[in-house]
């Protein structure tokens, strides 16, 4: 009996394993098709104007982590790795900063006015340029619990397309980054509140914890993020192109056909 009872144990364990490399496998394969879609989808972010705005610098340099880090240096490093992987797909990207500045006048007045200057001139740089998307790059800070962790992307209250811009965003660093589960939240911020156009505010990580302080300096980390936001911003604009109630409009294809005589397609 006891015997018996181990063979089955032991066939138990095996099927255990068995299924998990399957699972892991069959996982593995499906992100794999995933960022092949993404690869594929890459043509819908061509000649959209993307406004990336790395936040704080100059006067402001947002939040410290314990061991030195500092928010507006990763803000600048991380924005600029998005850029060159946004510009490599054909965005015409924006930087409201490239250095370490802000954006306000120099002896403006109190430190609150300056601020205020800062961020609408970065909002306002994108209304201006009449941007299709403003994304602006920040880290969060939550000193009170230390083991707070990961990315988690913010939309303006009532925006449904910033709603859809952030879900996007926030569902590929989840998916990508697999050390985060934290959903895409509505928060009422100033220059979301302000732009004109999709905008979403992606808070990276927490530089209150000294573990994610840590990754959020390094470059490679740095780069799978930038990986993912991109990969949001494309399926968003993928979404966009994409249409959806399966109703074509077949006198508008001709029309349009007959416009654009294949000068841009090579025939298949
Ligand atoms: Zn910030």
């Amino acid at each position: 009996m006891i015997k018996v009872f181990r063979l089955k144990i032991r066939y138990i364990i095996l099927a255990a394993i068995f299924l998990f490399a399957l699972t892991s496998a069959f996982n593995k394969v499906m992100n794999l098709l995933e960022n092949r879609k993404v690869a594929v989808l890459s043509w819908t972010v061509a000649n959209k104007v993307i406004v990336i705005d790395p936040g704080h610098g100059g006067i402001d340099p947002g939040s410290k982590g314990a061991n030195g880090a500092i928010e507006k240096e990763i803000t600048l490093d991380m924005s600029k790795k998005l850029a060159a992987v946004l510009s490599q797909a054909g965005a015409i990207v924006i930087m409201t900063r490239e250095s370490d500045t802000d954006l306000s006048d120099p002896g403006g007045g109190p430190l609150i006015t300056r601020k205020r200057q800062d961020l609408s001139r970065r909002v306002g740089m994108a209304n201006d340029r009449g941007a299709d998307a403003f994304i602006s790059i920040h880290v969060n800070s939550f000193k009170s619990g230390i083991r707070e962790h990961g990315a988690q992307t913010f939309y303006q209250p009532n925006s449904m397309e910033g709603a859809k811009l952030a879900k996007c965003i926030q569902g590929e660093l989840v998916r990508l980054m697999k050390n985060t589960n934290r959903q895409a939240k509505a928060v009422d911020y100033y220059t979301t509140r302000n732009a004109k156009m999709p905008s979403a505010i992606v808070e990276i990580g927490f530089i209150s914890n000294p573990k994610e302080e840590e990754l959020m300096c390094e470059q490679g980390y740095q780069g799978k993020l930038a990986y993912a936001i991109y990969s949001g911003i494309v399926k968003y604009f993928a979404e966009l192109a994409t249409p959806t109630d399966g109703n074509i409009d077949k006198d508008k294809a001709i029309q349009t056909f007959m416009i654009n005589k294949g000068e841009v397609c090579d025939a298949p």
